[in-house]
């Protein structure tokens, strides 16, 4: 196939988006230059774009399959569910399976809820922390990512002419004309840095509901946090009366029981999402009895109102659950082994390409640097302008050798994934990796 002919249908799609869609998209994150790619279908780990071209699938839509694309038993359970209606204003039985399978994998589950996004359970978990303390602000930490909710994505952008000093980072606005009042209650710490961050959450001790942590921060280095960082800042909400809420919408996958698994004290709250879906829009809130009692509907007053109309809808709950049945220890286990064998072999076709080179990550996820250690901060991590424009090359090499990465050059793996797809991952980036070399000398 001509290469011309590949760009032309891509670009008449695109063209017919641009006139109904603002950028002609429905989601930045599929948003590319000089247009989005565009899929046919896709089962397991590949997906076949427009012109029937297939490529192994590391992005997984963002993290949220566990299992890839189509996975079989999930396609015959919800082909059947959709027959018996997709959604009611009623309770059903697959909801509190659900809910039983979600609570019975991690101790500190007491209770769960849930709603149709990372998002929406972010947001939902802020408000909760504020009902259940009675204090107004939130900490999290800078270039975090955990959603949309005003709140929550305060510093999720921070950049050298706005981030501030290191020992008090600004808050900084990520839409704008953010109301003050939104940034007035978001405090910001460097994460993974013990003192500063205890020192900053000390100037607001009293005010502070919960401090929102994710374990690995994907979008900060993915290295996830040490042991002696989550102590202390679980110790330091023990003393002032805050609850310690972790993020896991992606981290989730790291472990049978979550990234809360690799720690000795366990948060209040989570917030989940993506897998626990099975490919279908899913949040959720789990965590102590005692303060998710504060969504109990029948509690006098109601300190929050919370109902989203696709909640907890059948195709979800379903989908859902068989996916997190499929994904038991063993398949923990095999899979975030398989990560530790492809971070190794790309590591090896580094050192055989000559260039600088590491992973970061947890798990069955990981973020390729081009660099012998990965960034310690966020501020560290900022890259420049020429190392951006390289990833994105590499990003582009890769996709024409068949392997879809996620912008960041992270993957997340599938259950659907064998040692055969780590290869071909392995020679495409040792062909990707002698391309950029010489752009890497200065
Ligand atoms: N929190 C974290 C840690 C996330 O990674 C994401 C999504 N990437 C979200 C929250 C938001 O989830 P959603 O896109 O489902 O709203």
């Amino acid at each position: 196939m001509k290469i011309e002919n590949k760009i032309d249908k891509e670009m008449a799609l695109f063209e017919r988006a641009l006139k109904v869609m603002p950028g002609g998209v429905s989601r930045n994150t599929i948003f590319r230059k000089p247009h989005p790619h565009y899929v046919a279908s896709a089962s397991g780990c590949y997906v076949e774009d427009i012109y029937g071209v297939k490529r192994i699938d590391f992005v997984n839509n963002m993290a949220s399959l566990i299992h890839g694309h189509a996975h079989p038993d999930i396609v015959e359970a919800v082909s059947e569910q959709l027959r018996r209606g997709t959604a009611f204003s009623l309770g059903t039985e697959i909801e509190i399976e659900h809910a039983e399978l979600i609570t019975s994998r991690v101790p500190g589950f007491e209770k769960i809820r849930f709603m149709n996004s990372g998002t929406e359970a972010v947001m939902s978990l802020i408000k909760l922390a504020r009902a259940y303390t009675g204090k107004p602000k939130i900490a999290k930490a800078e270039g975090a990512y955990h959603g949309t909710y005003d709140f929550a994505e305060v510093s999720q952008v921070a950049s050298p002419d706005n981030w501030g000093p290191i020992d008090n980072p600004a808050r900084v606005p990520l839409a704008f004309h953010t109301p003050k009042g939104v940034l007035n209650d978001v405090v910001i710490f460097p994460f993974n840095d013990i003192e500063r961050t205890i020192s900053i959450l000390d100037k607001y001790a009293g005010e502070i509901a919960c401090v929102l942590i994710d374990p690995v921060p994907h979008r900060i280095n993915m290295v996830r946090a040490t042991e002696e960082y989550i102590q202390a800042i679980y110790d330091w909400t023990r003393k002032n009366n805050a609850l310690l809420a972790f993020d896991e919408v992606i981290s989730f996958r790291v472990d049978f029981e979550g990234a809360q698994a690799l720690y000795k004290v366990k948060p209040d709250l989570t917030s989940l999402g993506k897998i626990i879906g099975g490919g279908f829009p899913i949040g959720a809130i789990a965590g102590k009895a005692e303060i998710m009692d504060f969504m109990n509907p029948a509690r006098k007053p109601l300190p929050f109102s919370l109902s989203f109309t696709f909640a907890a809808n059948p195709v979800s709950m379903l989908a859902g659950k068989i996916a997190m049945q499929l994904f038991d220890r063993e398949a923990v286990n095999r899979l975030n082994n398989l990560a530790k064998i492809a971070r190794n072999q790309l590591s090896e076709a580094a050192q055989m390409a000559n260039i600088p080179f590491c992973t970061a990550g947890e798990g069955s996820m990981f973020r390729m640097y081009f660099s012998p250690t990965p960034p310690a901060s966020y501020r560290e991590a900022y890259a420049d302008d020429k190392l951006k424009q390289i990833q994105n090359i590499f990003l582009d090499l890769m996709y024409d050798e068949g392997i879809m990465l996620i912008n960041s050059l992270s993957c997340m793996l599938s259950t659907a994934m064998t040692q055969k797809e780590i290869d071909l991952l392995t020679e495409a980036a040792l062909k990707g990796f002698r391309y950029i070399k010489p752009m890497l000398i200065v």
